[in-house]
Parts: structure tokens; sequence; C-alpha cells
């Protein structure tokens, strides 16, 4: 399956766990920038030192960056077997200049729900360091509380999801990354998800709309 997609959505809407879900059962590649930058800061590369004020801050690190590190990523041979773009773009601007790549886009997914589910999900999310599995203090625990299932590593609450921070991202979400939706309604690519259900569910849908 060589499908170019996009997911599109707030903060805490899926869009990474439904991406994780997915690469388990179809040959694509995961492209998270969220996840990109978390690594180069964590390796203190000349990246992360850009971005890091940004991502710690939940503000937007400036479009040319960022779609200048899309671009790169998505020019690497491994991208040709298709992939999910998840967390890009997050504003008009970076919708054009990804156009401007010519990179064809088969698909954007949008994941839907309400801002007080979404809060509810990010300020009671942990992640793993290791191998950036996420979980859910709330609804999807780990086996054993701060130790990652998967690979055993660490899990720890990002410092972006801290209840102020977790708003003020939601804010920006809805000012600078909604607009996309008309966008790619336009270009009449765009396929919506209820992602306030169970995650069941919504896989079921999701795998329906892939296929
Ligand atoms: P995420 O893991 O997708 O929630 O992204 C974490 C943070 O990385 C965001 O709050 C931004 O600071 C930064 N980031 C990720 N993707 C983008 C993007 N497309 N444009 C600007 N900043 C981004």
């Amino acid at each position: 399956m060589k499908k170019n997609i996009i997911f599109l959505g707030a903060p805490g809407a899926g869009k990474g766990t439904f991406a994780a879900l997915l690469v388990e059962k179809k040959a694509l590649l995961h492209i998270s920038t969220g996840d990109i930058f978390r690594r180069e800061i964590k390796n203190g590369t000349e990246l992360g030192k850009k971005a890091k004020n940004y991502v710690e801050s939940g503000g937007l690190v400036p479009d040319e960056i960022v779609a200048d590190m899309v671009a790169k990523r998505l020019s690497e041979p491994d991208c040709k077997e298709g992939f999910i773009l998840d967390g890009f773009p997050r504003t008009l601007n970076q919708a054009e200049l990804l156009k401007k790549t010519g990179v064809r886009i088969d698909a954007v997914i949008s994941f839907d729900a309400n801002d007080d589910l979404l809060i509810k999900r990010l300020t009671a999310r942990i992640m793993c360091r290791q191998c950036n599995e996420n979980y859910n203090k709330l609804f999807s625990p780990p086996a054993k509380e701060g130790i990652c299932d998967k690979c055993g590593g660490e899990l720890y609450q990002r410092k972006d999801d801290s209840l102020e921070t977790a708003n003020s991202r939601l804010a920006l979400y809805h000012k600078e990354t909604a607009p996309l939706i008309d966008f790619y309604k336009k270009g009449k690519i765009l396929f919506s998800l209820n992602s306030a259900r169970e995650k069941g569910e919504v896989m079921k849908d999701l795998l329906k709309l892939i296929e």
C-alpha cells in the first residue's frame, strides 16, 4: 500500500496513537514532527537548539524550519512505500510549502474530539523516553506504573502537557491549524473521524477509510 497520508487534529486527538497502531498493520512509515523535534532536543543538535523553546512552551516552530526538515525527510528512499505525516502541516503556510515540494498526498484524515476531552487526555498523558509509546494515566495506563510495556523504558510527562501549556496549544490549534480542514476539503482529500470514541471503534473506521 503506497499511500501518503496526513493525520490532522488537535493535540490529544489521537494522531500519534492511531499512527502507531496503523503502522503495526500496514507497511507505512510514521513521521511525527513532534517526535523528531523531541529527539533533536534530547541529542542537543543545532535543529534541537533552534526548536527547544518553541516546543517546550507549546508554541509553533517557524514554518521554514519545519518545512525544510519535512521536505528533507520525505525525500529519503524509505518514504517511497508510503507514509503517515503526523503533526505537519500545522499552518496554511506549511501546507503551501508542502505542496511546493510536489510530494503527492492521497488523503488527509482529521481526528475530531471536543476540547474538554482533549485537555483531559493531554494532562493525563505519559510517554516513553526510549520508544515514544504513548500511555494515559486515566484511559490506557501501563501495566507497571512508570514503565513502558513495550520496551521497559521510563515513562514521563511532556513539559508541554501541563494544563497551562496544553490550553495554549489548543488555542493555537484552533487559530492556526483548524483552517487546514477547509483547505483539504477543497482539495477533496479530507476524511473526518470522530476520535472521541473507544480506540477499537476508531481503528475500525480508520482501516476502512484507508482501504
Ligand atoms: P506534537 O508532538 O505533534 O504535539 O508536537 C510537539 C511540538 O513540536 C509542538 O507543540 C510544536 O512546538 C512542535 N511542532 C511539531 N510539529 C510542528 C509543526 N508542523 N509546526 C510547528 N511546530 C511543530
